[in-house]
């Protein structure tokens, strides 16, 4: 067994930042030849944790220089306002890129409004067209987590190629689309789910695991092949002291957490348990995590470029 200190810790923030910075520039080129990105959000309703989402989407468009639009609807809006919106964005040039901010309220048919964004504008990769293309290896918008977590494993060198590679998850946002990725890169992959039999006995198998579920702490420690490099997707909270203490122990920072918020941020893997078994992991939080809003960048620069750029050369 490795010991703790062996167990590399990749640092999300920091790759996001270095993603950040090269959108900033890919923005800077494309805005001196007039066609500055932009992106517009569509906020159903009033839920706090999705205003927080939009927040974080428009503020950190404004500090890449990207063009960005919201668009606050009330929750009880109708299926054919909110696809008379959707319709505006689709016909307007300088919007590059539309999402929808999931969840939206129960009336409201998700996947027809999904359907209703423009493929080539669907930033968030949830279109059936991006979802085909992905599943043909063509070129696509892939979802962000799962495209940051690709883009994340390629920074960290991690070798892909002939590697075994367990996804425990099918989710449309993160299990399948990353799984669709992995086997592009080559790596023989197994999806695992709520029904898999034996869940710890195939993960152990695995060189890349990824844990995507939603359960705090699922992964233990007999779930690692040692030395594997282990993605961390889940955001769960701990809320009790017993659960606090099972995941991390005596840690100082996360029981004052504790004590401050009444909760902490855990993921799906027993983060302790995990040290020194794992060849690298990626903390909960600081490891997933931030690379999703910079990989909305990067699609949202992409979608301009092949939109606007690229047809516009073409057409000449
Ligand atoms: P989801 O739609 O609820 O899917 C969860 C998946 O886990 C399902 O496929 C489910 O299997 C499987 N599962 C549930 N319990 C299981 C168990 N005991 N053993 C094995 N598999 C089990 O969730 P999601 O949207 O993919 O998100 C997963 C986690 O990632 C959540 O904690 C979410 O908050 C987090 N997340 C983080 C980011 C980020 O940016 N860091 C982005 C997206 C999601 P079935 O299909 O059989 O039900």
């Amino acid at each position: 067994m490795l010991t703790r200190a062996q167990t590399r810790l990749i640092d999300g923030n920091k790759i996001a930042g270095e993603i950040k910075q090269e959108v900033a520039e890919q923005v800077g080129k494309l805005s001196a030849r007039g066609f500055q990105p932009g992106l517009a959000v569509i906020l159903v309703g009033e839920n706090p944790a999705s205003q927080v989402y939009v927040r974080n989407k428009t503020r950190t468009c404004e500090r890449l220089g990207i063009h960005s639009e919201q668009i606050n609807l009330s929750a009880d809006v109708s299926t054919r306002e909110l696809l008379r919106a959707i319709g505006k964005l689709n016909q307007s040039d300088h919007i590059d890129g539309i999402l929808v901010q999931l969840p939206l309220p129960d009336h409201i048919d998700a996947e027809q409004i999904l359907r209703a964004v423009n493929p080539a504008k669907d930033v968030d990769g949830f279109h059936p067209v991006n979802v085909g293309k992905l599943c043909t290896g063509k070129p696509a918008f892939v979802p962000c987590t799962p495209a940051g977590i690709l883009e994340m494993l390629k920074r960290e060198r991690v070798p892909m190629v002939g590697e075994r590679a367990v996804v425990i998850g099918r989710s449309n946002i993160v299990g399948k689309p990353l799984a669709l990725l992995l086997l592009r890169e080559h790596c023989t992959v197994t999806i695992c789910h709520s029904r898999t039999h034996d869940l710890s006995n195939l993960s152990s198998q695995a060189d890349i695991l990824v844990a995507a579920v939603g359960r705090a702490g699922l992964v233990t420690g007999d779930f690692i092949k040692p030395g594997a490099t282990v993605i961390d997707v889940g955001m769960n909270r701990a809320e009790t002291l017993s659960q606090v203490r099972h995941l991390f122990g005596a840690d100082p920072i996360r029981l004052e957490t504790f004590r401050k918020k009444g909760s902490c941020l855990v993921g799906d893997v027993h983060p302790t348990q995990a040290m020194g078994i794992a060849g690298a992991l990626t903390p909960v939080p600081g490891g997933v995590g931030p690379l999703t809003i910079g990989q909305l960048m990067r699609n949202t620069v992409l979608a301009c470029e092949w939109r606007r750029v690229h047809s516009k050369r073409s057409s000449l």
